[in-house]
């Protein structure tokens, strides 16, 4: 398979991971991290809201609708904590109390201010507080300011990105972020990176441990190659290349080879008819297409397989793998 240039080797085991650890149909909110920002966690992975936006153009996701964050309107920051002030100093220095009033004598404070071994009893006029309601008040829990002592219920409320602007509750802007559900478009299952993946679940079930998108290094060369998929057999390995795309090159022919010769493993060449019969008419080969496409190789590096369905390829490419 020869993957687009948009897709790089880490996209590619990106999707292999999603495929692992999704199951179609399952939902992913987004959620904010300290430091991070807006994150979705897939599996043990977290990724970024752009990188998810990317998916979803890649056709991963489905939109299935949105959770909004308050953001800084200046700066674009999630990042924002919370400030407390006096609404008659503004002081950050508040207290939370559980008030009671005296109504006889009008003092207010805490509660813990009144609190006597034997009940509560104002410290200022030494009188004992007897039904709630009728000669005390519990107003309930308030802010008092220790700056200048005035009590309220609410303190004022201001946000601080982390780059230092201040925002009232009202200044806040919001940024909608998708919630999704992993379901891959069907494009995406008819491409040459998900037929891959299909393979190498289909090789799992017949007891191979094979592995898509494998990195491999040259031992001649030294250069890196992706192979499509490594099959791992009592201590050997096997490359697989899969050809299935329209376009015949060169390269369709050179790249077993190079493969065979620097990674010193034996490469089955996965062809379907329709790019056989291409390479075949492209290097003006007669006859039997498979015979003739052999040919070109040795046989002890190099198997040609070509399958007309999945089912054949599968078939066939078990019959190929036992005889290496
Ligand atoms: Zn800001
Ligand atoms: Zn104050
Ligand atoms: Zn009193």
């Amino acid at each position: 398979m020869s993957f687009g240039e948009d897709v790089s080797l880490m996209e590619l085991r990106q999707l292999e991971l999603l495929g692992k650890v999704l199951k179609p149909g399952q939902e992913i909110r987004p959620h904010y991290e300290r430091n991070i920002g807006i994150v979705y966690n897939i599996g043990e992975l977290t990724i970024r809201e752009d990188r998810l936006l990317s998916l979803i153009r890649r056709g991963f996701f489905r939109v299935k609708g949105y959770i909004s964050f308050p953001i800084c309107p200046v700066c674009g920051d999630v990042d924002l904590s919370l400030n407390v002030y006096c609404p008659n100093c503004n002081s950050q220095d508040l207290l939370k109390v559980d008030i009671v009033i005296h109504y006889e004598c009008h003092y207010a404070d805490d509660i813990s201010a009144f609190r006597r071994p034997e009940g509560l009893v104002c410290p200022v006029c030494e009188r004992s507080l007897k039904v709630v309601g009728v000669d005390y008040g519990r107003p309930g829990i308030s802010y008092r300011c220790n700056n200048c002592l005035s009590v309220f219920q609410l303190p004022l409320i201001e946000f601080s990105c982390s780059n230092g602007h201040l925002l009232r509750l009202d200044e806040l802007a919001v940024h909608r972020a998708p919630v999704v559900i992993y379901e891959p478009s069907d494009l995406l299952r008819e491409s040459a990176a998900w037929k891959i993946l299909d393979l190498v679940e289909a090789l799992s079930s017949y007891g191979y441990k094979a592995e898509p998108f494998a990195l491999l290094r040259g031992n001649v060369t030294r250069t890196e190659h992706i192979v499509d998929v490594l099959v791992h057999r009592s201590g050997k390995r096997i490359a697989l290349l899969i050809f299935n795309t329209p376009n015949v090159n060169p390269d369709s022919v050179s790249r077993p080879l190079t493969i065979a010769i620097d990674l010193q493993i034996p490469v089955v060449a996965v062809m379907s008819k329709e790019f056989a019969e291409g390479l075949a008419r492209f290097l003006r080969m007669e006859g039997n297409v498979k015979q003739r496409i052999q040919s070109l190789f040795p046989a002890e590096l190099v198997r040609v397989v070509v399958y007309e369905n999945e089912a054949d390829k599968i078939a066939k490419l078990l019959d190929a793998l036992e005889k290496l």
